[in-house]
């Protein structure tokens, strides 16, 4: 069932979402080379802490048996990592790498959920466009979630502009419609075609969010359970803001 959130839900997701835009507000001036991804991931959860949220990932359990719940406040997914890489000690941040950051705060019942891939340093030309393509999707997306559309027509203009710039998203993870719980109705897969899917009301709250490989749509999990990579190892990033809709544009709530 899709959530509209009433007037009141719509401020207390505008608090849970402000605390992730501030978090990574505070990482992107604590990231650099020779840090491993466990201090990036103490600074994120001590940062939601301070601010009153609780960090939703850490103890997220997806219930397949023998697959621990995420140990984390945030997933850090590196170069050929696409999504929910667990953040370790052994892990080492180095000049170059593409770096995918994934986390939510939950603060007073309500969750904010947002994602950011920052590059190390100097990056390959080929990583700044994938970068750059990845939140460009998002924004391409979002001119569609407006009032009256239908999903469908966020998902084709996502999928749509990844496919012309000549990377590809994956097909097994998509964005969702989020509130009281992480995960809502309706799924946002990030393609699709105009026309399709549930029609769009004010009041809805949910998460966009392009997940793009730089060659071949093709995934594999990690034993851990959780790690998702690129099957032909080439570059992946991410990017992801919770957005309200109104009778106009739609507000992005991650966002300061
Ligand atoms: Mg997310």
């Amino acid at each position: 069932m899709v959530t509209i959130k009433s007037k009141k839900e719509i401020e207390l997701m505008r608090e849970a979402c402000k605390v992730v835009a501030l978090t990574y507000q505070e990482l992107e001036k604590k990231i650099k080379p020779g840090m491993s991804t466990w201090e990036l991931d103490q600074i994120a959860e001590k940062k939601m802490r301070s601010l009153g949220a609780i960090p939703a990932e850490k103890g997220y359990d997806i219930g397949i048996r023998g697959v621990p719940p995420f140990p984390a406040t945030l997933c850090i997914s590196i170069n050929d990592e696409v999504i929910h890489g667990i953040p370790s000690k052994n892990r080492i941040i180095k000049e170059g790498d593409v770096v995918s950051i994934d986390t939510v705060a939950l603060k007073n019942g309500y969750n904010g959920d947002a994602a950011r891939t920052f590059l190390i340093g100097k990056a390959s030309k080929e990583a700044e466009r994938l970068v750059k393509v990845t939140k460009q999707a998002f924004f391409e997306g979002i001119q569609y979630a407006k009032a009256g559309n239908r999903i469908g027509d966020v998902c084709h203009a996502i999928g749509e502009y990844v496919h012309s710039q000549g990377y590809s998203v994956i097909r097994e993870f998509q964005g969702h419609g989020i509130g009281k719980e992480m995960h809502e109705d309706p799924g946002i897969p990030n393609y699709g075609k105009p026309g399709r899917g549930i029609r769009l009301e004010p009041g809805m709250t949910l998460a966009i969010e392009p997940m793009v490989i730089a060659g071949k749509p093709n995934i594999l999990e990690l034993e851990d359970g959780w790690t998702i990579i690129t099957e032909d190892g080439s570059l992946a990033a991410h990017y992801e803001n919770t957005i309200l809709i109104t009778e106009k544009e739609p507000e992005i709530l991650t966002m300061l």
